[in-house]
């Protein structure tokens, strides 16, 4: 393999349970190309490596393209020196070997990490945590992730499943959670969560939660969480009375983390952020009351940068890297 070059691109794809990003990404973290295409999961792997591979060829057949790697990330366990894919949930798939299948294809170094995970090393290359060394980024989202940066490195663990932050028991005994134990954070502040115990505090009180059953059009069981922050946005109490919970929640699981890793900034991300942004001075306002004051004297809250893109720009970057170590090695 030759010299590295500043025009050098890889290619970050964001496979998710619904649709999949692509982008081509430059060494500074610029998406140069970008598209989103449909995750075919009921036509299984073969027919969504397929489309991967159509929208590949496109990208490498613009002129002046200079693609020398590509990553993948998807939300599930995977194994970072074979490229297997061990279990993804969203897709239903099991041990398939994604990262050898893409080298095959297209003879390119390919690198495959957990999404999670990449998108926190977007924000720590490109976004929030650029010029960092310590931070935590939470994405809380259907369900809720976490990597963590120590020192500049990105912790793995020592089977690769490092940063399920969402899993850690905040409530002894409390709720049952999608991963078969119960009382996890995500089954306080998970997206999923907080669609399911909303509807179950409407259908309780469905006369204080008249602005929620409006805001849903009297479907209650279609209720999101943007039902929820809609009423709450428009200063109506009882949807403010359910938030709290959640905050408190958030503040909980954010301050265990901090006294834990001692991050220099905590990154906060993802659809619950975004559809609640003032979650984040909350969650700021909380971990200075309750964590230790040596983990926050120097410590930021602030939102990630990349709210669609980051697992596209991260995962690049990891290809980026791959291809780096290989020259340098
Ligand atoms: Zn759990």
């Amino acid at each position: 393999m030759g010299k590295m070059q500043t025009t050098d691109c890889t290619i970050g794809i964001d496979l998710g349970g619904t649709k999949t990003r692509l982008g081509v990404v430059d060494f500074l973290g610029n998406v140069l190309e970008q598209i989103t295409i449909p995750t075919n999961v009921d036509d299984g792997y073969d027919a969504i490596f397929a489309d991967l591979i159509t929208v590949i060829k496109k990208f490498r057949n613009t002129p002046n393209s200079n693609i020398k790697a590509l990553g993948v990330a998807v939300a599930g366990q995977v194994e970072a020196v074979s490229g297997l894919i061990k279990f993804a949930p969203n897709l239903y798939w099991h041990d398939v070997p994604f990262g050898q299948m893409l080298h095959d294809a297209t003879q390119l170094p390919v690198v495959i990490a957990n999404d999670v995970r990449s998108a926190t090393y977007g924000e720590l290359c490109f976004g929030a945590g650029k010029g960092l060394e310590d931070i935590i980024c939470l994405f809380i989202g259907t369900g809720i992730g976490g990597g963590i940066v120590s020192k500049g490195s990105l912790l793995t663990g020592h089977n690769n499943s490092a940063g399920e932050v969402g899993h850690m028991v905040l409530s002894i005994g409390g709720l049952p959670c999608t991963c078969g134990n119960r009382g996890c954070w995500e089954t306080l502040a998970g997206g999923w969560a907080i669609s399911k115990n909303t509807q179950t505090a409407v259908r309780k009180d469905p006369q204080a939660a008249k602005q929620i059953i409006l805001n849903c059009g009297g479907k209650i069981d279609q209720i999101t969480p943007h039902h929820l922050f809609d009423a709450v946005k428009d200063g109506d109490l009882y949807a403010t009375s359910l938030m709290k919970p959640i905050e408190e929640s958030l503040i909980a699981g954010s301050t265990t983390l901090i006294n834990a890793f001692n991050p220099e900034s905590l990154i906060l991300g993802g659809g619950i952020i975004e559809g609640a942004p003032w979650l984040v001075s909350t969650i700021e306002q909380g971990v200075r009351l309750q964590a230790l004051k040596s983990a926050t004297e120097k410590l930021s809250v602030v939102r990630a940068q990349h709210l669609k893109n980051a697992a596209v720009i991260g995962i690049a970057a990891m290809a980026m890297n791959k291809i780096r170590l290989t020259v340098w090695q």
